[in-house]
């Protein structure tokens, strides 16, 4: 089930990143082994009564100047369109109406998503009627909250959710797989979508305001149906580096989100990147089969040994990723690219793959009897028995006596015991220690 994601568009200093910690909460996910990603806080989940979803934050780097602001409140704008299922439209009730605000909000309402027009820094009851204004901008009644005291937050998420399509409607057993190619600009996702698809796919025009959705591609091969999710949009050039990179990133987020099957896509002859860690985190993190597809290996210059060691690289800089298997191909002349196509519908089918409790046992008692589990803090982990609770990915929940002394080691070694039995190749596994009453 795709999780909706929400992005937050607005001027510097209306309090985006105020708004995005206290949904954060406590929520933002910090994995050790996962680079990058989590820390800058581009993005975090957050959830409210139960509906889950992604918050992603457009905000770019601190603009000098006021034309600069524009420019960028655009770019930021367009990504939302791009990316977002609803955008949170963030305004200064302190501050008051600014033409910024009136030419943003003049492109969101070209949009079909949903926009939730919200008016931050209303402190207190007194100054509600400072929202009155922004009912100039047309896109609809605006919310009052407080994000430093958080105030008014409920009836916020009441009406972001409001807007959440059915959720149950896309969990139905969809004959696609469902594929995003992601990975840094020029590894060739465009080149490789192009082959797959068989056509040139039209670019749609660089008009400032033009909203553009992204455009998935059906494929039929043999017997099977897959769904390419685009990630390329628009191509833009900035000047500023981390813009464009942030952009890159959000774009990425709400392609994997969509998808069964992430294709990590690197430029073989320039190697990894640490933009490469940071794609194939987010992967990782949205717990989607992952394979890592070296482009380009025509153009690479190489002997018997190139590929192992090549291989070695990726399992040392992304080791976060073991799972993953390593495609090497060209886009260019479709070397090796049938293989590929094996390769996502094995991982699909891994990343769903359903394990009978009775087997799960027989697995996990083996697994205890050869290697008994430490003890820590003076107690031994027992584990009464376990059950897969969910697929895409497999998530296991071991009952045991007390779930605060799995050690790290331990649930790798559990972890390991089960991808030798039952394979899940290129797929994230989740465990899940329960306590038993
Ligand atoms: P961003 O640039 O949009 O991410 O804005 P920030 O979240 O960094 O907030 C900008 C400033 O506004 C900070 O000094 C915040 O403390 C302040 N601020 C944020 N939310 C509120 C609020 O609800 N009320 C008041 N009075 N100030 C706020
Ligand atoms: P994207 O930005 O990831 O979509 O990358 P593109 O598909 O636009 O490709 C970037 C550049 O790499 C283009 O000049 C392509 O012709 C080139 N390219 C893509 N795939 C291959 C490949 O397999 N071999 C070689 N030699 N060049 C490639």
């Amino acid at each position: 089930m795709a999780k909706p994601i929400v992005a937050i568009v607005g001027r510097p200093n209306v309090g985006k990143s105020t708004l995005f910690n206290r949904l954060a909460g406590k929520r933002i996910a910090i994995i050790e082994d996962t680079p990058g990603v989590t820390r800058d806080r581009i993005y975090c989940e957050s959830e409210w009564l139960g509906h889950k979803f992604t918050l992603i934050d457009t905000g770019g780097i601190e603009p000098e100047s006021e034309d600069i602001i524009l420019q960028q409140m655009r770019k930021q704008a367009e990504i939302a369109i791009e990316t977002s299922d609803v955008i949170l439209f963030m305004v200064d009730g302190k501050e008051g109406l600014t033409p910024a605000d009136t030419e943003v909000a003049e492109m969101l309402r070209k949009t079909r998503k949903p926009v939730v027009l919200v008016v931050n820094k209303v402190d207190n009851l007194n100054l509600e009627a400072n929202a009155f204004e922004f009912y100039n901008l047309g896109i609809g009644d605006p919310v009052t909250i407080s994000a430093s005291s958080g105030l008014g937050l409920g009836d916020m998420l009441d009406e972001i959710i409001k807007h959440f399509k059915d959720e149950e409607d896309d969990d139905s057993q969809d004959a696609e797989i469902k594929v995003a190619i992601i990975g840094k600009p020029n590894a060739g996702k465009s080149s490789l979508l192009n082959r797959l698809s068989g056509e040139e796919r039209s670019i749609v025009s660089d008009i400032p305001g033009t909203t553009r959705d992204a455009i998935d591609s059906y494929v039929i091969i043999g017997e099977d149906k897959f769904l390419f999710i685009d990630t390329a949009g628009i191509r833009r050039k900035s000047k500023v580096k981390e813009d464009v990179e942030r952009y890159s990133v959000l774009r990425a987020i709400a392609a994997v989100e969509r998808a069964d099957v992430c294709l990590v896509m690197i430029d073989g002859t320039e190697g990894i990147t640490e933009q490469d860690e940071k794609i194939a985190g987010l992967a990782h993190e949205a717990g989607k089969g992952v394979i890592i597809v070296v482009n380009k290996w025509d153009a690479v210059e190489k002997d018997d040994k190139t590929m192992n060691e090549f291989s070695k690289t990726i399992r040392n800089k992304l080791s976060f990723i073991s799972y993953a298997p390593i495609a090497f191909i060209s886009a260019k002349t479709g070397q090796k690219i049938p293989k590929m196509i094996e390769l996502i519908k094995h991982v699909a089918s891994q990343h769903a793959l359903r394990i009978k409790t009775g087997v799960l046992n027989e697995v996990i008692s083996e697994a205890v009897m050869m290697k008994q589990p430490p003890i820590e803090k003076g107690k031994a982990l027992k584990i009464y028995y376990a059950t897969q609770v969910s697929t895409k990915p497999p998530t296991f929940v071991f009952f045991v006596n007390d779930s605060e002394i799995v050690h790290f080691s331990y649930e790798r070694y559990l972890e390991n015991q089960l991808r030798q039995h039952f394979g899940l190749d290129g797929t994230p596994v989740r465990l899940i220690f329960r306590p038993k009453k």
